[in-house]
């Protein structure tokens, strides 16, 4: 089924719809060990959609055993790199066949609406998967420039087991990003889902088993950061963990590999995006739309978010005015709506959190112009307005802060230069735009801004052949691209004595 459907219909199959809610370990589900459950309460409308099994340490160790025993054995990390594409290709394929039922999945766990769980989350998570699937059999080692009396070979091989713990905001594609690499490479992965969202990665891996992969290769538990979160950091059998998160939890990564094996830690953390649009902007139409789309795509829950549009003075009217215009059309509806393009904050809790910096900008003295409260009250979920606030000064706490809500912040400088000092103030790094039709201008400004990636007259470019990661305390490490694979690979140098 690959036709986006109508509301209705995806009522109905809502209605029908029997998730996956066990532990994933060594091939089948199983129940948590303690036989504990608890709530998915979708942020669409506040109902309980599931009771999912909660994995904790005890769960954690089996898992990780499971891996281990899988990853030892060698029938997934000594398989020719040809054959586990073939499997790769094959779990892709069923991701894409079962594009709505996924897409649903996502949208119901974490309030997305459904046009871009349907367009975006399946065919990226899906396209993640195949890239990196269709590179590892044109991927080659090295030889060493040595004389003829010596062969230095330089090798990668499968760093062994991998915890792959993702957020919330984009579930599928977040662990997409990192099994598609791990996978491929031949590793056994645990995938700890936000406790807000682990109902798309449960299927994926029945998925997975149904494609050939075998067992204790892919094992998914749910469960909660502090408990099944720590246990995989600490584990003394982890050989890698791969995060999306926030930095405060990223942080602990360290800690926990510091306090066990140092296992290697690999971190794609949070944002400040600054949106430079300078006046001579190619197209300031497109500048809006990119910006708006830039602060309330995914309700504004995205690292890369846009949130600081540093815009030069000049034209901040002028593009302020066409952006509150384009967020008037978003203010969110049913995400189960195909027409709906703003959904619902991912929980309560993080709504208050929202609304609670929508209290800070107003405090602080920033001008709200659109937005800035709680809307669909009467639905029982959780939805907040397009927001946009003017007059934000870079050091006030809505400019500063990672919000990960649909708040954008305004920020008049004179010209390119305050721009990039403005753009740079922050810890974050993870992305930039650069809207100028000087192409020296973009050049400079591009090497100026420290930041992973930077989008110069758009925001959010690039697929699936760009490296993306931050600098600062946006993480390290990097998904996407063949540059993936070193994070999950081991290098080895053997010289041979050939005299
Ligand atoms: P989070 O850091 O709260 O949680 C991320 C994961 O860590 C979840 O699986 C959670 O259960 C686990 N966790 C939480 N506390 C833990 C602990 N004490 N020990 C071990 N594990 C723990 O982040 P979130 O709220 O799920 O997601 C939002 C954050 O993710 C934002 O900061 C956002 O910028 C970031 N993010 C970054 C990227 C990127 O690629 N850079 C992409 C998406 C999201």
């Amino acid at each position: 089924m690959s036709k986006l459907l109508s509301r209705d219909d995806y009522q109905k199959m809502a209605a029908d719809l029997s998730p996956r809610t066990q532990l994933f370990i060594d091939g089948r589900f199983v129940p948590a060990l303690s036989g504990k459950t608890f709530d998915r309460i979708s942020p669409r409308d506040g109902r309980v959609i599931a009771q999912v099994a909660e994995g904790d340490a005890a769960d954690v160790d089996v898992a990780v055993a499971s891996a281990r025993r899988a990853f030892e054995k060698g029938s997934w990390s000594q398989m020719p790199p040809a054959r586990r594409k073939r499997v790769l290709l094959a779990l892709a394929d069923k991701m894409r066949e079962h594009r709505n039922e996924l897409a649903l999945l996502e949208t119901l766990d974490m309030g997305k609406p459904i046009r871009d769980a349907f367009a975006v989350d399946v065919m990226s998570a899906a396209n993640a998967i195949q890239w990196h699937a269709e590179a590892i059999d044109k991927v080659y080692d090295e030889v060493a420039p040595t004389g003829p009396d010596a062969l230095g070979l330089i090798t990668r091989e499968p760093i062994g087991v991998v915890a792959a713990v993702v957020p919330w905001n984009f579930p599928m594609l977040m662990a997409a990003w990192k099994l598609g690499p791990a996978l491929a490479a031949g590793n056994s992965v645990i995938v700890k889902p936000a406790e807000q969202s682990p109902l798309s990665m449960l299927r994926i891996a029945e998925l997975a088993a149904e494609a050939g992969l075998p067992d204790g290769v892919l094992n998914v538990v749910p469960g909660f950061g502090p408990t099944a979160g720590k246990a995989l950091g600490l584990h003394m059998d982890v050989d890698c963990v791969a995060f999306t998160g926030s930095g405060e939890v990223g942080k602990l990564f360290l800690q926990y590999s510091g306090q066990s094996n140092m296992k290697r830690v690999w971190l794609e953390a949070g944002g400040k995006t600054p949106n430079i649009v300078l006046a001579d902007a190619p197209d300031l139409e497109k500048a809006a739309q990119h910006a708006a789309m830039g602060i309330f795509f995914n309700q504004g829950e995205v690292c890369t978010a846009a949130s600081r549009l540093v815009v030069q003075e000049s034209i901040r009217e002028e593009l302020v005015e066409r952006i509150i215009r384009i967020g008037e059309t978003m203010m969110p509806g049913d995400p189960l709506d195909p027409a709906t393009a703003m959904g619902a904050i991912v929980d309560e809790s993080q709504m208050k959190r929202v609304l609670g910096y929508i209290e800070k900008g107003r405090a602080e003295g920033a001008t709200l112009r659109l937005g800035g409260e709680q809307v669909r009250r009467n639905e029982g979920g959780f939805y907040i307005a397009p927001t946009v606030f003017d007059n934000v000064r870079n050091d006030m706490t809505i400019a500063q802060e990672e919000i990960f809500g649909p708040v954008l912040s305004v920020i008049a400088v004179k010209d390119a230069e305050e721009a990039v000092k403005v753009a740079n103030d922050t810890a974050y790094g993870l992305a930039a735009c650069i809207w100028t039709r000087d192409i020296r201008q973009a050049h400079r400004m591009a090497r100026a801004v420290k930041a992973g990636s930077v989008w110069v007259n758009c925001w959010d470019g690039g697929d699936m052949t760009m490296p993306f990661g931050g600098f600062k305390q946006s993480g390290n490490g990097r998904d996407k691209s063949l540059h993936a694979m070193e994070k999950y690979t081991e290098m080895k140098a053997t010289w041979i004595d050939l005299s």
